[in-house]
């Protein structure tokens, strides 16, 4: 035996090694998160956001919104909602435009014609090289947190859209487009070459042409995209796989029929289930493009956290997984956490209970307007919380109730369960917009849903989905939470 072999073998060694890393995760703390955009650092100071939050909540990991042309991780509250009481006392929508609130370096985006804006909001302000600093000297990491959200009318974008079957152009850019692939590959490179950030999240809010057409998600028609994608490189890539892109078209035409008239309260003599499924054994297509829409995204996430590791191996990327995860059965199953663990190190799996009442509600209302046309929305609501494997109130309460904590300690167990070795946390909401009739945080609430999280076995949780519209005394609701769990 040689020194290599015999080390390899040696049971010290690997019981030395064992214990070693025993130790480290005993060591590490869990991770205490929250997403904060560019507006709250200008507005109210940096030290004084950053001090604020340590105190809080015992925050030690900063999301920071790098890139989105989206309200819901960027910008001051929404109009037609109370500001918090923090931060600048009036509305952003006469400044509100985003883009790359850091500083786009053009060398990393000379693959994509899809132009790389610095966010104008705040003048020449970098969120990135302002934060960084400030956060390390306090022992914070700093995640650089970016979207799937370009808007229409930046330049290039028209080269990397969606191309739908019919109707209004897609709002978003195809993901297996080159154009697209490469901005976001730029956008990963640009961030870890160019600042000291810790790691990378990034998110898609968004779903495949089926999903789109049954109408199956929350915040309503269209929310999840269209019928797409039919550009020639999602044609190429159905070519090469061996799917008939001609009966593709047709099955998805006759669904989108289907799915007008179910809509319009038509009911076909057979029901709208069993003539939903005749489509489907009809044009197998239907699923095999939903099947293409995916692997693009899936390859997507795969090629970003390539670029990552080869770029910065010890620093972590991860994704944000969208509140549809908890609604859709059929969004659920194409977000299968085991397969994720090969591309991911973290999943912020959206956990949202308090405004998840109300987005539940109308997934039911929508997926009862279509697919489950032949039973009534309670049967509905009822045959989701089966399915998904949780359970909340009625369909009458449910906007104004939020779904119990329960479901967060349930789908964590269950993010839990597949996870591997990547990391789990789950996203709590923390004052999210809803109607004026619908459940609005409390301090109890944000409490019991951070302490359901740990009961699920979280590796942390991140208070989400921005600063700029949490009220103080619910995030220090956070801070009593994992303070009593004495894990800060
Ligand atoms: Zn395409």
């Amino acid at each position: 035996m040689d020194r290599r072999e015999f080390l390899e073998s040696s049971t010290v060694l690997a019981g030395g090694a064992l214990l070693g890393a025993i130790g480290l995760a005993q060591s590490q703390s869990p991770m205490l998160g929250i997403q904060v955009g560019a507006v709250s650092f200008v507005d109210e100071g940096t030290d004084a956001v950053l001090d604020g939050l340590h105190e809080m909540a015992a925050i030690n990991t900063l999301f920071v919104a790098t890139f989105t042309y989206g309200r819901g991780i960027a910008g001051r509250q929404l109009p037609n909602q109370p500001l918090p009481d923090h931060g600048r006392q009036e509305y952003d929508t006469s400044t509100f435009r985003g883009g790359n609130y850091a500083t786009p370096h053009p060398q990393y985006y000379r693959d994509t014609a899809i132009a790389p804006e610095h966010a104008p909001d705040h003048g020449p302000y970098d969120v990135l090289a302002d934060v960084i600093p400030k956060a390390h000297r306090r022992g914070m990491k700093v995640i650089a947190w970016f979207e799937d959200v370009i808007a229409g009318d930046v330049p290039g974008f028209d080269k990397a859209r969606e191309v739908v079957l019919a109707g209004p152009a897609s709002t978003f850019a195809c993901s297996r487009n080159p154009h697209t692939r490469h901005f976001w590959l730029a956008l990963v490179e640009d961030y870890l070459r160019s600042y000291d950030v810790d790691g990378l999240m990034w998110g898609s809010e968004r779903q495949g042409p089926l999903g789109n057409v049954l109408g199956t998600n929350h915040g309503g028609a269209g929310s999840g995209g269209r019928i797409a994608c039919f550009c020639q490189y999602c044609v190429d890539a159905a070519k090469k796989d061996g799917v008939n892109v001609d009966r593709a078209r047709e099955g998805y035409t006759r669904l989108a029929a289907w799915a007008e008239n179910v809509g319009r309260g038509t009911k076909p003599a057979d029901g709208a289930f069993v003539t939903f499924w005749r489509l489907l054994v009809q044009y197998p297509e239907i699923l095999a493009w939903e099947r293409l829409w995916n692997d693009a995204l899936y390859d997507t996430y795969r090629d970003m956290h390539r670029r990552a590791k080869e770029i910065a191996p010890a620093k972590g990327i991860g994704w944000h997984v969208w509140h549809n995860n908890s609604f859709s059965p059929f969004y659920r199953a194409e977000q299968d956490y085991t397969a994720y663990a090969a591309y991911s190190d973290f999943l912020k799996v959206v956990m949202y209970n308090l405004c998840g009442g109300e987005r539940l509600a109308q997934y039911v209302r929508g997926a009862t307007r279509s697919l489950f046309a032949d039973f009534t929305p309670e049967q509905t609501l009822e045959l989701t919380y089966t399915a998904q494997q949780y359970h909340g109130g009625a369909l009458a309460d449910l906007a104004a109730q939020g779904l119990p904590a329960s479901y967060v300690k349930r789908e964590t167990a269950r993010a839990m369960a597949n996870a591997g070795p990547m990391k789990i946390w789950p996203g709590i909401d923390v004052d999210i917009p809803t109607a004026a009739t619908s459940k609005k945080t409390g301090p109890q609430d944000v409490y019991d849903a951070v302490k359901a999280a740990f009961d699920g076995g979280a590796h942390g949780v991140l208070l989400s989905r921005k600063y700029s519209e949490m009220r103080l005394d619910n995030i220090r609701a956070a801070g009593r939470a994992v303070r009593e769990l004495k894990l800060a």
